[in-house]
């Protein structure tokens, strides 16, 4: 392990997820996925940590996340870059996770409330892109708005199973996918549904 992934794991590993989940908190301490209501599951908290540390972010990365969801995953992004954009479909979502986060004291996370599958242009390009909800195939749209040299990850494939891949985008604009593990997201909502 870096010592990069060491800071991200004892973040981690204080960060308590009961803070995110409003009045549903059974199950938060588990290494388990857990309901946050309106139809919305988030995944266990070690997919979370191994995704966190599989993007890489850098102290001066700037983020794209898509499906802010509780906001458990934008604070472990927002801790290890420079700013997180990220965006939510459901209002009532969004609400709750801008007011988990700001009662967290970050100030370097913008929030949207809409329809992320075409990701955030008018901030892009994007040196990471995190997306929490699967897609039926690699939105093009997120692939343009990656930086050269910056990596994506995302869940590709069918309703119930999908592959996590990481999209990484080289110097000259070349990119190159591979598979990092099987995963089952709930639906990235919109064009790639
Ligand atoms: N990473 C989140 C967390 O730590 O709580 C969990 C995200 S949850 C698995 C997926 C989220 O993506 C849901 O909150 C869902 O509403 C959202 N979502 C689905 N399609 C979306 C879209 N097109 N744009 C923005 N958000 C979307």
């Amino acid at each position: 392990m870096t010592n990069r992934e060491k800071e991200i794991k004892a973040y981690f590993d204080q960060l308590n997820r009961r803070d995110f989940i409003a009045g549903n908190s059974e199950g938060a301490s588990l290494d388990l996925p857990v309901q946050i209501g309106h139809g919305q599951t988030i995944s266990q908290p070690t997919l979370a940590l191994n995704m966190t540390i599989a993007l890489q972010p850098e102290p001066g990365s700037k983020v794209l996340e898509i499906g802010t969801g509780s906001g458990y995953q934008t604070a472990l992004l927002a801790a290890f870059s420079r700013e997180v954009y990220t965006v939510e479909r459901i209002e009532a979502l969004y609400k709750q996770a801008q007011e988990h986060l700001h009662a967290k004291n970050f100030t370097n996370i913008h929030f949207k409330n809409g329809d992320g599958s075409l990701g955030w242009t008018e901030h892009a390009p994007y040196d990471r892109i995190m997306v929490t909800a699967s897609a039926t195939q690699i939105p093009d749209e997120l692939v343009k708005q990656l930086a050269p040299g910056g990596k994506m990850i995302i869940p590709v494939g069918g309703a119930h199973l999908q592959e996590l891949q990481m999209i990484e985008k080289g110097a000259n604009g070349e990119v190159r996918t591979s598979k990092l593990e099987d995963v089952a997201f709930v639906r990235l909502r919109g064009k790639y549904e």
